[in-house]
């Protein structure tokens, strides 16, 4: 591998001409390979943020390339209003292993939930005499468009970009006399994560999750499931649902769908089959390369039994973190699967995710309290292992954590 000598000038450039939107480490990442990335200047880091809960086959998977380089060889982009065959293939595949009947794909998870909104709108003027409100949650997310963004209950978003778009109800999660009030004559759909990823990684409960369904049922509520961030096996199941024995009339899903290529996908039952001609659509919806990607990654997904590692992974590592609580302030160990995370006092999470960096481990954190964990799903005990070693070793580098 060359180390390159002009990562300084890289630096510069990076400053000179990206838009700011974030702050970025002082590094350029050039390379990556099964848990690790390498930087520009030769240092390697163990991925425990996994491109954001993006690959869960680990960086540079071979399915990924073989696919890329088959399906560019045949074709590219016939345009969206053409069927192609990794398309039909995909959409099968995934009506097969899920309880949804039809599939319509996008580029990004916020893309995804916009289908799935307007499909909520579709059906309240089509079947609930024009019923527009979508009840979401407190500390939801949905994504960086602007409707998704309204359905968004994150606190630091809700005065940004004024006026939001109207039509969203947010009430906490798990408060069933909040959500009943919320519910009107106006409300055509509830949409909720099963598992909080961006807020922090909160659970649903199972009993909520039930009594919602029957509401739903009674009331002819769209009941709509962002799987983007626990789908494609993140919780230990194939899909979270699948934990809760309760189905939604839709679902989105993202992030590890296409492994690291840009992927979505709203699923639907056949009752919500309402889209007319042109109601919906997308210059890369069923673009043959995304297609091809999506099929190879999700067939690897379940023929290597992934979602049963991000089950045994998951347990170990928990068992792990708990241990180290024994040492240090860390509380609140949570998750499923693989989608794990732990709170810190004194709202030290930023400084303990910056001397990992350092440590040449990468985790995320959610909030100023909260450490997030979300490897690919490929992961072992001994990655697992020296992940420990790193968080621990940047635990004692943070001041308050100095004994
Ligand atoms: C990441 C995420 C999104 C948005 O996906 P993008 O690909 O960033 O648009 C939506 N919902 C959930 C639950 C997510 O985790």
């Amino acid at each position: 591998m060359q180390i390159q000598a002009d990562t300084p000038q890289l630096l510069a450039d990076a400053k000179n001409s990206i838009l700011f939107t974030a702050v970025r480490p002082e590094l350029v990442m050039e390379r990556g390979d099964g848990i690790v990335l390498w930087d520009t200047a030769g240092n390697h880091y163990l991925d425990f943020i996994g491109g954001w809960a993006v690959t869960c086959l680990g960086h540079s998977h071979p399915v990924i390339r073989e696919a890329l380089v088959r399906q560019s060889s045949s074709l590219v982009n016939a345009s969206p209003s053409f069927y192609n065959k990794p398309m039909i293939e995909f959409a099968r595949l995934l009506t097969e292993i899920s309880c949804f009947d039809r599939v319509f794909f996008a580029s990004s998870g916020a893309e995804a939930n916009e289908g799935a909104i307007k499909l909520a709108r579709k059906h309240g003027a089509v079947n609930l005499g024009g019923a527009y409100e979508i009840i979401t949650t407190v500390n939801s997310f949905h994504g960086r468009t602007l409707a998704t963004m309204s359905a968004t209950g994150k606190k630091q978003w809700e005065k940004l970009y004024e006026p939001k778009l109207p039509g969203f109800r947010h009430v906490p999660l798990n408060d069933m006399e909040a959500i009943l009030a919320a519910i009107n004559p106006n409300t055509c759909a509830i949409m909720l994560e099963l598992v909080q990823g961006e807020g922090g990684v909160h659970a649903v409960d199972a009993e909520y999750l039930h009594a919602l369904r029957q509401i739903c049922d009674a009331r002819g509520i769209m009941l709509i499931f962002d799987e983007i961030q626990t789908g494609i096996g993140r919780t230990g199941k194939l899909f979270a649902y699948e934990h809760y024995g309760v189905q939604a009339d839709a679902m989105t899903l993202g992030k590890g769908i296409g492994g690291g290529f840009p992927l979505s996908a709203l699923l639907v039952k056949e009752a919500f089959n309402l889209f007319e001609a042109g109601d919906q659509g997308g210059t890369y919806s069923g673009q043959p390369l995304a297609m091809a990607v999506g099929l190879a990654v999700v067939n690897e997904v379940i023929n290597r039994q992934l979602p049963l590692n991000a089950e045994i992974q998951g347990q170990y590592m928990m068992k792990r973190l708990q241990n180290a609580a024994l040492q240090y302030p860390i509380t609140n160990i949570r998750g499923k699967g693989l989608l794990l995370a732990f709170d810190l006092e004194d709202r030290t999470a930023h400084e303990v995710v910056a001397a990992c960096l350092g440590n040449g481990l990468l985790i995320n954190a959610p909030n100023p309290s909260t450490i997030r964990l979300m490897p690919p799903l490929i992961v072992t005990e001994a990655d697992s292992d020296q992940m420990m070693e790193l968080l621990c070793r940047s635990l004692d580098q943070v001041d308050t954590f100095r004994k």
